[in-house]
Protein backbone atom coordinates (compact mmCIF):
# COMPACT_ATOMS: atom_id res chain seq x y z
CA UNK A 1 0.00 0.00 0.00
CA UNK A 2 1.23 3.82 -0.86
CA UNK A 3 0.47 6.04 2.12
CA UNK A 4 -0.13 8.82 -0.78
CA UNK A 5 -2.95 7.10 -1.83
CA UNK A 6 -4.61 5.39 1.22
CA UNK A 7 -6.01 7.14 4.66
CA UNK A 8 -5.00 6.71 8.05
CA UNK A 9 -6.13 10.00 9.61
CA UNK A 10 -3.93 10.12 12.36
CA UNK A 11 -4.70 12.70 14.78
CA UNK A 12 -1.76 14.48 17.15
CA UNK A 13 -3.49 14.27 20.18
CA UNK A 14 -6.30 11.99 21.30
CA UNK A 15 -9.50 13.47 22.62
CA UNK A 16 -9.68 13.74 25.84
CA UNK A 17 -12.44 11.09 26.69
CA UNK A 18 -10.05 8.65 25.70
CA UNK A 19 -9.27 7.22 29.20
CA UNK A 20 -6.58 4.30 28.87
CA UNK A 21 -4.41 3.46 26.10
CA UNK A 22 -5.70 1.72 23.73
CA UNK A 23 -8.40 3.61 22.77
CA UNK A 24 -6.17 6.75 22.79
CA UNK A 25 -3.64 4.70 20.53
CA UNK A 26 -6.98 3.85 18.18
CA UNK A 27 -7.75 7.21 17.38
CA UNK A 28 -4.24 8.56 17.07
CA UNK A 29 -3.67 5.88 14.86
CA UNK A 30 -6.85 6.51 12.57
CA UNK A 31 -8.13 2.88 13.52
CA UNK A 32 -11.75 4.15 14.44
CA UNK A 33 -14.10 7.00 14.21
CA UNK A 34 -16.63 7.10 17.44
CA UNK A 35 -20.50 7.30 15.45
CA UNK A 36 -22.17 7.36 18.34
CA UNK A 37 -21.80 6.26 21.87
CA UNK A 38 -20.43 2.46 22.08
CA UNK A 39 -20.25 2.69 18.46
CA UNK A 40 -17.51 2.83 15.37
CA UNK A 41 -16.98 3.39 11.95
CA UNK A 42 -13.70 0.61 11.14
CA UNK A 43 -11.16 2.61 9.47
CA UNK A 44 -8.64 1.15 6.87
CA UNK A 45 -5.91 0.25 9.48
CA UNK A 46 -8.49 -0.79 12.16
CA UNK A 47 -10.24 -2.85 10.01
CA UNK A 48 -6.95 -4.89 8.77
CA UNK A 49 -6.49 -5.89 12.31
CA UNK A 50 -10.46 -6.86 12.78
CA UNK A 51 -10.26 -8.82 9.77
CA UNK A 52 -6.95 -10.66 10.54
CA UNK A 53 -7.63 -10.99 14.35
CA UNK A 54 -11.30 -12.65 13.09
CA UNK A 55 -9.33 -14.92 10.67
CA UNK A 56 -7.17 -16.31 13.47
CA UNK A 57 -10.24 -17.02 15.51
CA UNK A 58 -11.76 -18.50 12.22
CA UNK A 59 -8.57 -21.20 11.59
CA UNK A 60 -8.15 -22.16 14.95
CA UNK A 61 -12.16 -22.66 15.49
CA UNK A 62 -12.31 -25.01 12.31
CA UNK A 63 -9.13 -26.25 13.69
CA UNK A 64 -10.99 -27.68 16.74
CA UNK A 65 -13.80 -29.05 14.02
CA UNK A 66 -16.38 -26.23 14.68
CA UNK A 67 -18.39 -25.21 11.47
CA UNK A 68 -19.13 -21.65 10.80
CA UNK A 69 -22.70 -20.71 9.65
CA UNK A 70 -23.26 -16.40 9.36
CA UNK A 71 -26.79 -15.84 11.49
CA UNK A 72 -28.60 -12.69 10.71
CA UNK A 73 -27.88 -9.44 13.19
CA UNK A 74 -31.66 -8.75 13.51
CA UNK A 75 -33.37 -12.22 15.26
CA UNK A 76 -37.19 -12.30 15.80
CA UNK A 77 -38.39 -11.19 19.29
CA UNK A 78 -40.57 -14.46 19.30
CA UNK A 79 -37.74 -17.06 19.59
CA UNK A 80 -36.63 -15.15 22.76
CA UNK A 81 -40.31 -15.72 24.12
CA UNK A 82 -40.08 -19.08 23.56
CA UNK A 83 -36.55 -19.54 25.42
CA UNK A 84 -38.39 -17.23 28.39
CA UNK A 85 -35.43 -14.48 27.65
CA UNK A 86 -36.81 -11.89 25.62
CA UNK A 87 -38.30 -10.17 28.89
CA UNK A 88 -35.61 -10.88 31.48
CA UNK A 89 -32.97 -9.62 29.67
CA UNK A 90 -33.92 -5.70 30.21
CA UNK A 91 -32.08 -2.50 28.69
CA UNK A 92 -29.38 -4.05 27.25
CA UNK A 93 -31.68 -5.22 24.43
CA UNK A 94 -32.09 -2.85 21.70
CA UNK A 95 -35.71 -4.00 20.81
CA UNK A 96 -37.24 -3.25 17.04
CA UNK A 97 -40.34 -3.05 15.15
CA UNK A 98 -40.39 -3.90 11.98
CA UNK A 99 -43.23 -1.93 9.49
CA UNK A 100 -45.91 -4.33 10.05
CA UNK A 101 -45.47 -4.03 13.74
CA UNK A 102 -43.61 -7.30 14.62
CA UNK A 103 -41.16 -7.17 17.18
CA UNK A 104 -37.49 -7.49 16.39
CA UNK A 105 -34.13 -7.01 18.09
CA UNK A 106 -30.88 -6.95 17.34
CA UNK A 107 -28.97 -9.75 18.53
CA UNK A 108 -26.73 -9.02 21.67
CA UNK A 109 -26.12 -13.24 21.11
CA UNK A 110 -27.62 -16.29 19.46
CA UNK A 111 -28.01 -18.98 21.51
CA UNK A 112 -31.68 -18.86 20.59
CA UNK A 113 -31.17 -18.83 16.60
CA UNK A 114 -28.82 -21.23 16.41
CA UNK A 115 -31.21 -23.55 18.56
CA UNK A 116 -33.80 -23.09 16.21
CA UNK A 117 -31.59 -23.64 12.89
CA UNK A 118 -30.28 -26.71 14.91
CA UNK A 119 -33.92 -28.17 16.05
CA UNK A 120 -35.38 -27.63 12.01
CA UNK A 121 -32.87 -30.10 10.88
CA UNK A 122 -30.90 -32.28 13.26
CA UNK A 123 -33.07 -35.22 14.81
CA UNK A 124 -30.57 -38.19 16.21
CA UNK A 125 -27.83 -38.90 18.15
CA UNK A 126 -25.99 -40.06 15.68
CA UNK A 127 -25.67 -36.66 14.11
CA UNK A 128 -23.87 -35.54 17.57
CA UNK A 129 -21.57 -33.79 18.22
CA UNK A 130 -22.10 -30.52 16.11
CA UNK A 131 -20.72 -27.63 16.93
CA UNK A 132 -21.59 -24.19 14.72
CA UNK A 133 -20.10 -21.07 14.67
CA UNK A 134 -20.41 -17.24 13.78
CA UNK A 135 -18.37 -13.92 13.63
CA UNK A 136 -21.34 -11.40 13.33
CA UNK A 137 -21.69 -8.39 14.68
CA UNK A 138 -23.74 -8.24 18.61
CA UNK A 139 -25.59 -5.08 20.56
CA UNK A 140 -25.59 -4.34 23.80
CA UNK A 141 -27.00 -1.44 25.06
CA UNK A 142 -24.57 -1.51 27.28
CA UNK A 143 -24.62 0.83 30.59
CA UNK A 144 -21.56 2.72 30.18
CA UNK A 145 -20.03 1.69 27.38
CA UNK A 146 -16.07 2.84 27.77
CA UNK A 147 -12.91 2.24 26.75
CA UNK A 148 -13.15 2.30 23.29
CA UNK A 149 -14.18 -0.71 21.37
CA UNK A 150 -13.41 -2.72 24.68
CA UNK A 151 -16.62 -1.99 26.01
CA UNK A 152 -18.50 -1.31 23.05
CA UNK A 153 -22.43 -1.37 22.14
CA UNK A 154 -21.85 -3.03 18.86
CA UNK A 155 -18.85 -5.02 18.71
CA UNK A 156 -17.92 -8.22 16.46
CA UNK A 157 -17.80 -11.50 18.82
CA UNK A 158 -17.32 -15.02 17.82
CA UNK A 159 -20.13 -17.21 19.20
CA UNK A 160 -19.84 -20.98 19.09
CA UNK A 161 -22.61 -23.20 20.13
CA UNK A 162 -21.94 -27.13 20.90
CA UNK A 163 -24.64 -29.49 20.93
CA UNK A 164 -24.54 -33.34 22.51
CA UNK A 165 -26.20 -35.64 23.32
CA UNK A 166 -25.31 -36.21 27.36
CA UNK A 167 -23.89 -34.17 29.37
CA UNK A 168 -19.94 -36.09 29.30
CA UNK A 169 -19.91 -35.93 26.11
CA UNK A 170 -20.94 -31.93 26.09
CA UNK A 171 -17.76 -32.02 28.33
CA UNK A 172 -15.92 -33.08 25.47
CA UNK A 173 -17.27 -30.42 23.31
CA UNK A 174 -16.17 -28.28 26.31
CA UNK A 175 -12.90 -29.55 26.21
CA UNK A 176 -12.18 -29.12 22.74
CA UNK A 177 -13.30 -25.17 22.87
CA UNK A 178 -11.31 -24.30 25.85
CA UNK A 179 -8.17 -25.92 24.55
CA UNK A 180 -8.72 -23.89 20.80
CA UNK A 181 -9.33 -21.12 23.26
CA UNK A 182 -5.72 -21.39 24.35
CA UNK A 183 -4.02 -21.54 20.93
CA UNK A 184 -5.92 -18.46 19.45
CA UNK A 185 -4.91 -16.46 22.20
CA UNK A 186 -1.39 -17.39 21.55
CA UNK A 187 -1.18 -16.96 18.06
CA UNK A 188 -2.62 -13.43 18.92
CA UNK A 189 0.71 -12.88 20.92
CA UNK A 190 -1.54 -12.88 24.14
CA UNK A 191 -0.88 -14.41 27.86
CA UNK A 192 -4.60 -15.36 27.98
CA UNK A 193 -5.18 -17.53 32.02
CA UNK A 194 -8.48 -19.27 31.77
CA UNK A 195 -10.12 -18.68 34.92
CA UNK A 196 -13.09 -20.25 37.12
CA UNK A 197 -16.14 -17.85 36.49
CA UNK A 198 -19.36 -17.51 37.84
CA UNK A 199 -21.89 -20.48 35.98
CA UNK A 200 -25.18 -18.15 36.73
CA UNK A 201 -28.21 -19.81 38.21
CA UNK A 202 -27.04 -23.55 36.51
CA UNK A 203 -24.28 -23.99 38.77
CA UNK A 204 -21.94 -26.67 38.03
CA UNK A 205 -18.01 -25.55 37.41
CA UNK A 206 -17.99 -25.53 33.88
CA UNK A 207 -17.53 -21.66 32.85
CA UNK A 208 -14.15 -20.32 32.17
CA UNK A 209 -13.10 -16.58 31.01
CA UNK A 210 -9.74 -16.46 29.80
CA UNK A 211 -8.55 -13.36 30.92
CA UNK A 212 -5.26 -10.77 29.60
CA UNK A 213 -3.70 -9.03 32.74
CA UNK A 214 -3.70 -5.20 31.45
CA UNK A 215 -3.62 -2.67 34.05
CA UNK A 216 -6.65 -1.10 32.98
CA UNK A 217 -9.29 -4.13 32.81
CA UNK A 218 -12.21 -3.97 34.26
CA UNK A 219 -11.89 -6.64 36.44
CA UNK A 220 -9.69 -7.91 39.53
CA UNK A 221 -8.40 -11.48 38.87
CA UNK A 222 -6.29 -13.83 40.96
CA UNK A 223 -4.54 -16.57 40.08
CA UNK A 224 -1.06 -18.65 40.81
CA UNK A 225 1.96 -16.69 38.83
CA UNK A 226 2.87 -20.14 36.76
CA UNK A 227 -0.78 -20.10 34.76
CA UNK A 228 0.33 -16.76 32.96
CA UNK A 229 3.53 -18.26 31.11
CA UNK A 230 2.43 -21.92 30.30
CA UNK A 231 2.74 -22.60 26.67
CA UNK A 232 -0.55 -22.93 24.34
CA UNK A 233 -1.21 -27.02 23.67
CA UNK A 234 -0.77 -26.34 20.00
CA UNK A 235 -2.21 -28.60 17.60
CA UNK A 236 -3.76 -31.64 19.72
CA UNK A 237 -5.75 -35.16 18.78
CA UNK A 238 -9.00 -33.01 18.76
CA UNK A 239 -10.91 -36.53 19.21
CA UNK A 240 -8.32 -38.00 21.68
CA UNK A 241 -8.91 -37.04 25.50
CA UNK A 242 -8.64 -33.55 26.20
CA UNK A 243 -9.09 -33.64 29.64
CA UNK A 244 -5.23 -33.39 30.83
CA UNK A 245 -4.72 -30.44 29.35
CA UNK A 246 -8.00 -28.49 30.91
CA UNK A 247 -7.17 -30.29 34.34
CA UNK A 248 -3.76 -28.70 33.71
CA UNK A 249 -5.40 -25.29 33.88
CA UNK A 250 -7.36 -25.85 36.08
CA UNK A 251 -5.26 -27.43 38.84
CA UNK A 252 -3.87 -24.09 40.14
CA UNK A 253 -6.38 -21.57 41.60
CA UNK A 254 -7.07 -18.91 39.46
CA UNK A 255 -10.62 -17.07 39.79
CA UNK A 256 -12.42 -14.08 39.03
CA UNK A 257 -13.25 -11.14 41.07
CA UNK A 258 -16.75 -12.57 41.49
CA UNK A 259 -15.42 -16.11 42.07
CA UNK A 260 -12.25 -15.31 44.61
CA UNK A 261 -11.91 -17.27 47.87
CA UNK A 262 -8.75 -15.52 49.51
CA UNK A 263 -8.95 -18.08 51.94
CA UNK A 264 -8.47 -20.76 49.40
CA UNK A 265 -6.05 -18.45 47.58
CA UNK A 266 -3.94 -18.62 50.56
CA UNK A 267 -4.03 -22.08 51.40
CA UNK A 268 -3.27 -23.25 47.89
CA UNK A 269 -0.91 -21.27 46.54
CA UNK A 270 2.25 -20.13 48.62
CA UNK A 271 2.56 -15.99 48.70
CA UNK A 272 5.10 -15.76 46.50
CA UNK A 273 3.30 -17.14 43.50
CA UNK A 274 -0.01 -15.53 44.27
CA UNK A 275 -0.43 -12.82 41.07
CA UNK A 276 -3.56 -10.11 41.72
CA UNK A 277 -4.27 -8.53 38.79
CA UNK A 278 -6.36 -6.04 36.70
CA UNK A 279 -7.60 -8.22 34.17
CA UNK A 280 -9.61 -8.31 30.53
CA UNK A 281 -11.96 -10.77 29.79
CA UNK A 282 -11.44 -11.58 26.06
CA UNK A 283 -13.14 -15.26 26.35
CA UNK A 284 -16.05 -16.64 27.58
CA UNK A 285 -16.77 -20.28 27.40
CA UNK A 286 -19.85 -21.99 29.11
CA UNK A 287 -21.71 -24.94 29.76
CA UNK A 288 -25.58 -24.67 30.17
CA UNK A 289 -26.94 -28.21 29.68
CA UNK A 290 -30.49 -28.37 29.14
CA UNK A 291 -31.28 -24.46 29.37
CA UNK A 292 -32.54 -23.52 26.07
CA UNK A 293 -33.18 -27.68 24.69
CA UNK A 294 -35.85 -27.47 27.18
CA UNK A 295 -38.08 -24.62 26.29
CA UNK A 296 -36.97 -24.83 22.84
CA UNK A 297 -37.51 -28.75 22.30
CA UNK A 298 -34.38 -28.89 20.35
CA UNK A 299 -34.14 -33.16 20.81
CA UNK A 300 -32.74 -35.61 19.29
CA UNK A 301 -33.45 -39.43 19.85
CA UNK A 302 -31.15 -41.40 21.65
CA UNK A 303 -30.22 -44.78 21.00
CA UNK A 304 -32.89 -46.25 22.57
CA UNK A 305 -35.50 -44.29 20.23
CA UNK A 306 -36.33 -42.02 23.10
CA UNK A 307 -36.41 -38.28 22.29
CA UNK A 308 -34.19 -36.23 25.08
CA UNK A 309 -33.20 -32.47 25.03
CA UNK A 310 -29.73 -31.97 24.15
CA UNK A 311 -26.90 -30.58 26.11
CA UNK A 312 -25.62 -26.99 25.42
CA UNK A 313 -22.73 -24.97 25.74
CA UNK A 314 -21.82 -21.86 24.37
CA UNK A 315 -18.13 -20.32 23.57
CA UNK A 316 -17.46 -16.43 22.72
CA UNK A 317 -14.62 -14.51 21.83
CA UNK A 318 -14.47 -10.43 21.86
CA UNK A 319 -13.12 -10.28 18.24
CA UNK A 320 -13.15 -6.25 18.33
CA UNK A 321 -12.20 -6.31 22.05
CA UNK A 322 -9.22 -7.90 21.31
CA UNK A 323 -7.91 -5.49 19.19
CA UNK A 324 -7.75 -2.89 22.53
CA UNK A 325 -6.49 -5.34 24.28
CA UNK A 326 -3.86 -6.87 22.13
CA UNK A 327 -2.63 -2.85 22.06
CA UNK A 328 -2.95 -2.86 25.87
CA UNK A 329 -0.77 -5.53 26.25
CA UNK A 330 2.05 -4.47 23.18
CA UNK A 331 2.45 -0.73 23.16
CA UNK A 332 5.04 1.62 24.44
CA UNK A 333 4.96 5.67 25.05
CA UNK A 334 5.84 6.12 20.67
CA UNK A 335 2.54 3.99 20.08
CA UNK A 336 1.62 0.70 19.28
CA UNK A 337 3.96 -2.47 18.84
CA UNK A 338 1.43 -4.85 16.90
CA UNK A 339 2.44 -8.77 17.30
CA UNK A 340 3.64 -10.12 13.18
CA UNK A 341 0.32 -12.37 13.25
CA UNK A 342 -1.67 -9.34 13.69
CA UNK A 343 0.42 -6.35 12.67
CA UNK A 344 -1.97 -4.61 9.17
CA UNK A 345 1.10 -3.96 7.82
CA UNK A 346 4.28 -6.19 8.33
CA UNK A 347 6.84 -3.16 6.75
CA UNK A 348 6.89 0.58 7.49
CA UNK A 349 9.09 1.40 3.97
CA UNK A 350 10.03 5.02 4.53
CA UNK A 351 11.03 7.36 1.77
CA UNK A 352 13.08 10.39 3.33
CA UNK A 353 13.15 11.94 0.47
CA UNK A 354 10.22 11.55 -2.20
CA UNK A 355 11.42 13.01 -5.78
CA UNK A 356 15.24 11.85 -5.49
CA UNK A 357 15.54 9.10 -8.22
CA UNK A 358 17.87 7.14 -6.23
CA UNK A 359 15.76 6.87 -3.53
CA UNK A 360 12.72 6.64 -5.17
CA UNK A 361 14.36 3.51 -7.01
CA UNK A 362 15.44 2.11 -3.60
CA UNK A 363 12.00 2.55 -2.22
CA UNK A 364 10.07 1.18 -5.48
CA UNK A 365 12.58 -2.15 -5.74
CA UNK A 366 12.17 -2.48 -1.79
CA UNK A 367 8.34 -2.14 -1.52
CA UNK A 368 8.45 -4.83 -4.50
CA UNK A 369 10.22 -7.91 -3.10
CA UNK A 370 8.33 -7.16 -0.08
CA UNK A 371 5.63 -7.10 -1.34
CA UNK A 372 6.04 -10.40 -3.18
CA UNK A 373 7.21 -11.99 -0.33
CA UNK A 374 3.79 -11.53 1.12
CA UNK A 375 5.13 -8.92 3.93
CA UNK A 376 2.15 -6.45 3.35
CA UNK A 377 4.98 -3.08 2.95
CA UNK A 378 3.21 0.41 3.58
CA UNK A 379 5.11 2.67 1.39
CA UNK A 380 5.49 6.40 3.06
CA UNK A 381 5.72 8.36 -0.40
CA UNK A 382 3.95 11.26 0.98
CA UNK A 383 6.32 14.99 1.20
CA UNK A 384 5.89 15.18 5.66
CA UNK A 385 9.08 15.89 7.04
CA UNK A 386 11.12 12.94 8.38
CA UNK A 387 10.32 13.48 11.86
CA UNK A 388 6.87 13.34 11.23
CA UNK A 389 7.08 10.11 9.14
CA UNK A 390 8.89 8.33 12.08
CA UNK A 391 6.50 9.45 14.64
CA UNK A 392 3.78 8.67 12.48
CA UNK A 393 5.30 4.81 11.72
CA UNK A 394 6.52 4.54 15.35
CA UNK A 395 2.50 5.15 16.70
CA UNK A 396 0.96 2.80 13.54
CA UNK A 397 3.32 0.27 14.63
CA UNK A 398 4.42 -2.37 12.11
CA UNK A 399 6.88 -4.66 13.39
CA UNK A 400 9.36 -3.45 10.89
CA UNK A 401 10.51 0.10 9.68
CA UNK A 402 12.72 0.15 6.35
CA UNK A 403 14.28 3.62 6.46
CA UNK A 404 15.83 4.58 3.18
CA UNK A 405 17.24 8.10 2.42
CA UNK A 406 19.67 10.11 0.02
CA UNK A 407 23.03 10.02 2.15
CA UNK A 408 22.06 6.29 2.76
CA UNK A 409 21.57 5.23 -0.72
CA UNK A 410 24.80 7.20 -1.72
CA UNK A 411 26.83 4.65 0.28
CA UNK A 412 24.75 1.76 -0.65
CA UNK A 413 23.16 1.65 2.64
CA UNK A 414 19.52 1.69 4.09
CA UNK A 415 18.45 1.09 7.58
CA UNK A 416 16.07 -0.87 9.37
CA UNK A 417 14.52 -0.76 12.51
CA UNK A 418 12.94 -2.92 14.96
CA UNK A 419 9.55 -1.11 16.46
CA UNK A 420 9.37 -3.47 19.26
CA UNK A 421 13.13 -3.04 20.74
CA UNK A 422 14.02 0.53 18.62
CA UNK A 423 17.05 -1.70 17.57
CA UNK A 424 18.48 -0.03 14.56
CA UNK A 425 21.07 -1.63 11.76
CA UNK A 426 22.52 -0.32 8.48
CA UNK A 427 23.24 -2.34 5.89
CA UNK A 428 23.02 -2.64 2.15
CA UNK A 429 19.12 -3.09 0.78
CA UNK A 430 19.55 -6.73 -0.41
CA UNK A 431 20.79 -7.84 3.75
CA UNK A 432 18.12 -5.48 5.03
CA UNK A 433 15.55 -7.32 2.74
CA UNK A 434 16.69 -10.81 3.91
CA UNK A 435 16.60 -9.81 7.33
CA UNK A 436 12.85 -9.16 6.94
CA UNK A 437 11.80 -11.58 5.04
CA UNK A 438 13.63 -14.61 7.00
P1 LIG B 1 -18.48 -8.58 30.21
O1 LIG B 1 -18.43 -9.35 31.50
O2 LIG B 1 -17.16 -7.98 29.81
O3 LIG B 1 -19.63 -7.63 30.12
P2 LIG B 1 -19.97 -10.70 29.12
O4 LIG B 1 -19.67 -11.72 30.13
O5 LIG B 1 -21.26 -10.01 29.11
O6 LIG B 1 -18.78 -9.63 29.08
P3 LIG B 1 -20.11 -12.68 27.05
O7 LIG B 1 -21.57 -12.72 26.91
O8 LIG B 1 -19.40 -13.76 27.77
O9 LIG B 1 -19.69 -11.28 27.67
O10 LIG B 1 -19.48 -12.39 25.61
C1 LIG B 1 -18.38 -13.06 25.06
C2 LIG B 1 -17.22 -12.11 24.81
O11 LIG B 1 -17.64 -10.96 24.07
C3 LIG B 1 -16.65 -11.53 26.08
O12 LIG B 1 -15.70 -12.42 26.63
C4 LIG B 1 -16.00 -10.26 25.60
O13 LIG B 1 -14.69 -10.54 25.10
C5 LIG B 1 -16.86 -9.84 24.45
N1 LIG B 1 -17.76 -8.74 24.84
C6 LIG B 1 -18.82 -8.78 25.67
N2 LIG B 1 -19.39 -7.58 25.80
C7 LIG B 1 -18.68 -6.73 25.02
C8 LIG B 1 -18.76 -5.34 24.74
N3 LIG B 1 -19.72 -4.59 25.26
N4 LIG B 1 -17.86 -4.79 23.89
C9 LIG B 1 -16.88 -5.56 23.35
N5 LIG B 1 -16.74 -6.87 23.58
C10 LIG B 1 -17.61 -7.46 24.41
MG1 LIG C 1 -18.54 -13.17 30.19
Amino acid sequence: MRLSRYFIPTLREAPSDAQIASHQLMLRAGMIRQEAAGIYAWLPLGLRVLKKIEQIVREEMDRAGAIEVLMPTLQLADLWRESGRYDDYGDEMLRIKDRHERDLLYGPTAEEVITEIFRAHVKSYKDLPKNFYNIQWKFRDERRPRFGVMRGREFLMKDAYSFDVDEAAARRSYNRMFVAYLNTFSRLGLKAVPMRADPGPIGGDLSHEFIILAETGESQVFCHRDLVEMPAPGDVDWDGDLQPIVDQRTALYAATEDMHDQGRFESEVAESDRLSARGIEVGHIFYFGEKYSKPMRAVVTGPDGQERPIHGGSYGVGVSRLVGGIIEASHDAAGIIWPDAVAPFGVAVINLRPGDSAVDLACEQAYGALRDAGKDPLLDDTDERPGAKFAAMDLIGAPWQLIIGPKGVAEGKVEIKRRATGERQSLPLEDALKAIIA
